[in-house]
């Protein structure tokens, strides 16, 4: 593999590139078009060239893109690469906004796989990622090397799917479930209650405000 740099805007974009790959690859697709992928991974077709460039692939006027020797690229670049792919589980209200949200400022961290029990989510891409089935959980986690997890589902269903991640090796979870998930010492879990931190706020506003509202 050459040793050369891409621009961090061209590498943010690889993962992104890599899913819809796979995805077409997983089909039997052969060729995919500039066009074509523009429309799935929402990225003007005059970017996708030009990033495509950078490695070397340039598609052939009417032919496209070779969909293998661009995933053999894109696997090599993307374990190379300190791009750390995160997933997300529960592609609800929660979960959809963080899909569309996706760390734009960071150039390092992408959610590169969502997971949901919704037949009608799974099989789609949304905001540019694709929705796995949670049959899958474990599979996905390993051929993508996921170390972290965003957890957006429903109360109930937390600790068993953490339970699973902590088999399939994950060793961070982001955690927006009210409940405290237990974790082996080996996992590290970060706990964000949206509700809690609002009842903080508006109990410190309440208690402790220097300039109370007066009616
Ligand atoms: P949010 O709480 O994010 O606002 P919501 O109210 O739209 O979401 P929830 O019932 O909280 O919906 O479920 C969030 C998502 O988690 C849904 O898309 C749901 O299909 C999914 N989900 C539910 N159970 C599981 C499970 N066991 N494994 C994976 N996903 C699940």
């Amino acid at each position: 593999m050459a040793d050369f740099k891409i621009p961090k805007a061209t590498a943010k974009r690889l993962p992104l590139y890599y899913r819809y790959l796979t995805f077409l690859h997983n089909a039997g697709k052969q060729k995919v078009s500039s066009t074509e992928l523009s429309e799935a991974v929402k990225v003007d077709s005059a970017t996708i060239r030009r990033d495509f460039s950078y490695f070397g692939a340039l598609g052939k006027r009417g032919y496209g893109y070779d969909v293998d020797s661009l995933l053999a690229f894109f696997a090599k670049t993307l374990n190379q690469d300190h791009l750390t792919n995160v997933a997300l589980i529960g592609v609800g209200n929660l979960g959809h906004a963080l899909l569309n949200y996706n760390f734009r400022q960071t150039n390092s961290v992408r959610i590169s796989a969502a997971f949901d029990v919704n037949p009608d989510l799974t099989g789609t891409i949304q905001s540019g990622v694709p929705i796995y089935p949670m049959d899958e959980l474990e599979t996905q986690i390993k051929d993508q090397q996921i170390d972290i997890v965003i957890l957006t589902v429903p109360t109930q269903a937390a600790q068993d799917i953490t339970d699973r991640l902590i088999k399939a090796n994950v060793h961070g979870i982001l955690n927006f479930t009210p409940i405290r998930i237990s974790v082996p010492d080996t996992v590290r879990v970060q706990n964000v209650d949206l509700v809690n931190e609002l009842q903080t706020l508006i109990y410190f506003i309440d208690h402790y405000s220097n300039q109370p509202k007066t009616e």
